[in-house]
């Protein structure tokens, strides 16, 4: 049985007191029962350092984007060149992530706008599926998916903390939808009301870790291990059984990212 955290950021996790080095991360996550790992990317200066962390572990897939929270009018005009060649190393299986944040940098919504469009070319000419970071801003992001032609590659609402209404507008374009230990908050009632609506043929887990831990770790900081205690959380929720939860999702991310687990 797999377990896929389809979305974490390894290469911030704390490496002085709390992890040796990656290997351990994954040993961790391992005796949690979690077998795969999705890394996303958040701006190019720093993808290859990314990619070189967990190049040695097969069980780690990367991604690369811009993050909307890293976009600023230096970097506005950043290489398309460049992004497409990650895009193409053999490990990079989604552009991503990327999409609209309004919440935590508001002042730079057109920036924001104007980088997510042509990311959105990008994985259109490159045939990679979209991992979106939608904050405050899920509508803007649903719509430019729709006017750029976006949809036939895929992709996944990650860290979802909408609606029903918005679950069932990113389910229509053909959209995953991913929970983070948001998902287990006591107040995250809107978002476990998402969670029973969304069905399981159609939905991802993931940690965003080091952010985000799920109950009972919250407050800590987050690791992929985590991402047990949401998949936990969700099969309750949904009353389904552990292992089905793990084996679908882990069969969504198989069909979402043309991969095959091993
Ligand atoms: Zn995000
Ligand atoms: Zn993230």
């Amino acid at each position: 049985m797999f377990l896929v955290d389809s979305h974490c950021h390894i290469d911030s996790l704390d490496f002085t007191d709390i992890h040796q080095d990656v290997k351990d991360v994954l040993t961790k996550a391992h005796l949690a029962g979690v077998t795969h790992f999705l890394c996303a990317g958040t701006e190019l200066e720093t993808f290859e350092q990314m990619y070189n962390m967990i190049a040695p572990f097969e069980e780690v897939f990367a991604a690369c984007a811009m993050h909307p929270e890293n976009v600023n009018a230096q970097n506005i005009n950043w290489s398309e060149k460049q992004m497409k060649t990650y895009l193409q190393m053999p490990r990079v299986i989604a552009l991503g992530e990327t999409g609209l944040d309004y919440i935590c940098t508001p002042e730079t919504k057109d920036l924001q706008k104007k980088s997510f469009e042509r990311q959105i070319a990008i994985a259109n000419e490159l045939q990679k599926p979209l991992i979106i970071h939608a904050r405050g801003a899920i509508y803007d992001c649903i719509d430019m998916i729709y006017a750029l032609e976006a949809r036939d590659n895929g992709g996944v609402m990650h860290c979802f903390c909408d609606d029903i209404d918005a679950a069932r507008k990113a389910l229509d374009l053909g959209y995953y939808i991913s929970f983070s230990g948001i998902v287990t908050f006591k107040n995250a009632k809107n978002v476990q009301e998402s969670c029973k609506y969304v069905p399981v043929d159609r939905m991802l887990v993931e940690t965003d870790c080091p952010y985000l831990a799920p109950v009972p770790k919250r407050g800590k900081p987050n690791e992929p291990a985590f991402v047990s205690y949401t998949a936990k959380f969700i099969a309750d929720l949904k009353g389904i059984s552990y292992d089905e939860l793990c084996t679908k999702t882990s069969k969504n991310f198989e069909e979402l990212f043309k991969v095959t687990l091993k």
